[in-house]
């Protein structure tokens, strides 16, 4: 008999009853270090007093009363991202998935705004993730995403993930858009090859073509900066973010240019919960934490360590860590031992982390974890290692 609760999910058979700083507890009060950080969602890990309290008050005002009406804080928290960003403009919504296809939506729009309705088509990757919606599991490769599920959405075309010449080949009088994760998370952390997300700039400005970032898992500091484009001398059109932007909170965001947003006018988009009160007020608590002075360089330098530190126990024990790759707070550790039985064994040990594609256990901690935690993440790793000999 099917489960009152759709099993559609292949949990882990353990429930948390609060959560501390980078720590989870369970009901019984075992204590377990979350380096999954809810798939890279808590990036402030769990109960910040600044978030806390920023919820509670709005809480006691006014929770949600749609976008029929003005609201400041989504004022507020797109005024504050427009100034930190390439982008003129945000609209919010609540998930990833709904920030791809906003974005999405946004590259048909755009092009049939300055006259070339014939451009729908949209270049992405294999190996990609880009959300669990009709649109985005066709932007995907994933075939367990995607089987059962046709027809899929029409005008995606995929290229390898770096190969330039594909992408060149494959660019035609029907694409609108390019859309890439600079650093691929579900994928098994890919990061782009360098000089890839450039060559895709120069590609899309020769075609007319909208450059389409899903920083859903690399923005909001994840990477070391606010957003990974950040690391690369370029800017996209368009950008999908959600995962960390809310702290916890499901928000979703999409940003543009003036140019890329210029069609988007009153009833062409929309989400009834999108940007409602509660949601803006953690997203500008997120923000307020992470634009203190000093935030992303401490990222950067307990990111380098949790990184030094993932790769020296890989080549302590090659029999079970074929190789480390990352950048930031997100790290891909690629197994040679299969990657389920390490994450149950690193759970064994008091440490959660997050499956990914290519045999690869993700460590996605809170960004502002101490360097004793990466000390004691890299004890549980190396003690899920050692058993497998
Ligand atoms: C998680 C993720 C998504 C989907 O986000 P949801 O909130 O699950 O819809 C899209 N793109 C990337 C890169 C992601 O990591």
């Amino acid at each position: 008999m099917i489960p009152a609760l759709m099993p559609n999910y292949a949990r882990a058979d353990i429930a948390f009853e609060r959560g501390e700083g980078p720590y989870l507890f369970t009901a019984e009060g075992r204590r377990y270090l979350d380096f999954a950080a809810g798939v890279a969602v808590n990036a402030l890990g769990h109960g910040h007093p600044h978030l806390v309290a920023a919820l509670v008050e709005q809480a006691k005002r006014v929770w949600h009363y749609s976008n029929l009406y003005r609201v400041p804080g989504q004022e507020q928290m797109a005024a504050r991202l427009v100034e930190r960003t390439f982008a003129d403009t945000v609209f919010f919504c609540n998930s990833g998935a709904e920030a791809v296809e906003a974005s999405l939506k946004m590259a048909r729009k755009y092009q049939d705004h300055v006259g070339s309705p014939e451009r729908y088509r949209v270049i992405t990757f294999e190996n990609a993730f880009h959300g669990r919606t009709l649109a985005t599991i066709s932007a995907g490769t994933n075939a367990a995403h995607q089987k059962g599920f046709d027809p899929l959405v029409q005008g995606f075309d995929h290229c390898a993930f770096g190969n330039m010449n594909e992408v060149r080949a494959k660019i035609t009088g029907e694409t609108a858009a390019i859309l890439v994760e600079p650093v691929q998370g579900e994928g098994g952390i890919h990061p782009a090859p360098r000089g890839f997300l450039k060559a895709l700039r120069e590609a899309c400005d020769e075609h007319g073509l909208l450059l389409v970032f899903d920083e859903v898992q690399t923005g909001m500091g994840r990477t070391g900066k606010l957003f990974a484009y950040e690391w690369e001398g370029i800017a996209p059109d368009v950008m999908a973010v959600a995962k960390g932007i809310g702290g916890g909170f499901p928000i979703g965001a999409c940003l543009a240019t003036e140019r890329a947003a210029a069609a988007m006018t009153a009833g062409t988009h929309g989400s009834t919960f999108g940007g409602n009160l509660l949601a803006m007020a953690a997203a500008n608590a997120v923000l307020d934490v992470m634009l203190a002075p000093g935030f992303f360089e401490r990222v950067q330098e307990t990111g380098r360590y949790l990184g030094e530190r993932l790769a020296a126990t890989a080549t302590r024990f090659p029999k079970a860590i074929e190789t480390v790759r990352g950048t930031g707070m997100m790290w891909g550790v690629k197994c040679v031992v299969p990657y389920a039985e390490m994450t149950t064994r690193l759970r064994d040990h008091g440490l959660l982390t997050v499956p990914a594609g290519d045999n690869v256990v993700r460590f996605l901690p809170p960004l502002n974890i101490e360097r004793a935690q990466v000390d004691d993440a890299v004890t549980a790793l190396e003690k899920a290692a050692a058993s497998f000999a």
